[in-house]
């Protein structure tokens, strides 16, 4: 890795992405530069100790003048490119890549890409279980462990199950995995995106790159990603449909199996291998079916597979029974899709948390559902008053308004009280505005709920 000696290279911002970018380049260079913005001057003194000899630290001022002068400049998947730095970087020529392209660039192991707006944590970590039989398999990118910080471990060949969001395709250049995987699109990220337009543009760019007869598998439901709309003919299309309806290159549903045909080899799996639940857990089922087949998977090996998946955490995750109630941490529904589809899930009475940082989404749909589904909702954070006004509007009007998760369980164990019923964690909402995460924001949720105590 000689070549990274005599340039310069920036890191920009030093979140999990970052660091696994200077642990990657400090070795291997004289010594990164890593810059950072919007940094308290305390946290930055702890950066700065931190950085020993091994990086330089730039903040302030200074890094908005050196940001012009650097050969190549890594941005995390935070930083848009609309940023101002980011913005001075590119008209002075400096190529601005995301960690994503960078690895790639020195990832020898098979790659495949999933994204979409829902479902490619999971579809991910599924399809990452089924390929961990046929051979090494890492499990890598946006679900939380970036591709540069297991570069050093994925030997040539090792399946690499990716998975990979708007943020970080937003500056690539030459990735390309072997297979793409599209889940679904629906509105989201629209505070940094501006458009559903823009957004559909950046996820498809994840086929630019790719070769001639590589695979792409989509969800024939979603229009955004019928074939047609990449422009790569030469890329081969398997689609899969959770609806009946015509026969498919690729799976369907038909009674208690998913029919899987690729032309010269076929496969079918019963549905009750299948033991997360929700017809979306089917859908995402079906991507990891067709992969696994593509990369040599047997039928008997899926189903084998599937039966030991246990699904991930802060997905419609159970946590507990207590005083008759069912409490449900779905912290990862930062967006009012996925808690939509939660909601389809659930029966009987029903209370539910939503609230967290507001990304603005249209809320009609989750709206009427909430009126025929929720007995009772409880906002809270920086979206409450934005979600009150939309749902008392539509005439619904059984609205709390608390100040934090803590409060929202117990506002909801009291609302529920001895008739008991679902209490569902499913904010439609970012966390950040309390919480460095919807990880942190699951395990807070599941902490309160495993210490109430009841008669
Ligand atoms: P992502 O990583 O894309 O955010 P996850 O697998 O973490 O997706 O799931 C997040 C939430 O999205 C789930 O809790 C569920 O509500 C919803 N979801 C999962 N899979 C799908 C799907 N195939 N279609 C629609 N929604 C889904």
């Amino acid at each position: 890795m000689s070549d990274w000696l005599g340039q310069k290279v920036g890191i920009y911002g030093l979140g999990k992405t970052g660091h696994a970018c200077v642990e990657y380049l400090a070795p291997r260079m004289v010594r990164p530069l890593v810059l950072v913005d919007n940094t308290a001057a305390d946290e930055l003194a702890r950066l700065q100790s931190a950085a020993e000899d091994r990086y330089d630290l730039i903040a302030g001022e200074q890094a908005i003048r050196i940001v012009t002068e650097l050969d190549t400049l890594i941005i995390s998947p935070g930083v848009p490119l609309s940023n101002p730095n980011i913005a001075a970087a590119l008209a002075s020529g400096v190529n601005v890549i995301s960690e994503l392209e960078f690895a790639s660039r020195y990832c020898e192991g098979y790659l495949i890409g999933i994204t979409g707006t829902n479902g490619k944590s999971t579809t991910t970590v599924m399809l990452g279980h089924i390929l961990s039989a046929l051979g090494p398999c890492h499990v890598l990118g946006n679900i939380g462990s970036p591709l540069l910080a297991s570069l050093d471990e994925i030997e040539p060949n090792d399946f690499v199950a990716l998975e990979v969001s708007s943020y970080q395709l937003e500056a690539i250049d030459s990735f390309a995995p072997r297979i793409a995987v599209y889940t679904n699109l629906t509105p989201d990220h629209l505070d940094r995106h501006g458009t559903v337009e823009e957004y559909t543009r950046i996820k498809r760019k994840m086929v630019a790159n790719m070769q001639e007869g590589d695979f792409v598998i989509t969800n024939a439901l979603c229009s955004e990603f019928h074939p047609d709309t990449f422009n790569r003919p030469d890329l081969h299309y398997l689609q899969y449909r959770s609806t009946p309806g015509n026969r498919l290159r690729g799976a369907w549903l038909a009674n208690d199996r998913i029919i899987v045909d690729l032309g010269s080899e076929g496969a079918e799996i019963p549905l009750d291998c299948i033991r997360i639940p929700g017809l979306h857990n089917v859908e995402n089922a079906m991507a990891a079916i067709l992969a696994s087949l593509l990369v040599g998977a047997t039928g008997e090996t899926i189903i084998e597979r599937l039966s030991t998946f246990k699904g991930y955490e802060h997905r419609i995750e159970f946590c507990r029974e207590a005083g008759g109630i069912r409490f449900y941490n779905d912290s990862k529904a930062t967006n009012p899709e996925a808690t939509i589809i939660a909601l389809r899930a659930m029966e009987g009475p029903l209370a539910i948390i939503l609230g967290g940082r507001d990304k603005l989404t249209d809320l009609s749909v989750l709206i009427g559902l909430l009126r025929q589904k929720a007995g009772h909702v409880i906002l809270y954070g920086e979206a409450a008053e934005r979600l009150e006004r939309e749902i008392r509007s539509s005439g619904y009007n059984n609205v709390s308004r608390v100040d934090d998760v803590e409060q929202s369980v117990h506002e909801g164990v009291r609302l529920l009280g001895t008739g008991g019923g679902t209490l569902l964690l499913s904010p439609a909402c970012a966390s950040f505005d309390q919480y460095p995460g919807f990880d942190v924001r699951g395990e807070h949720f599941k902490q309160i709920v495993s210490s109430l105590e009841f008669d």
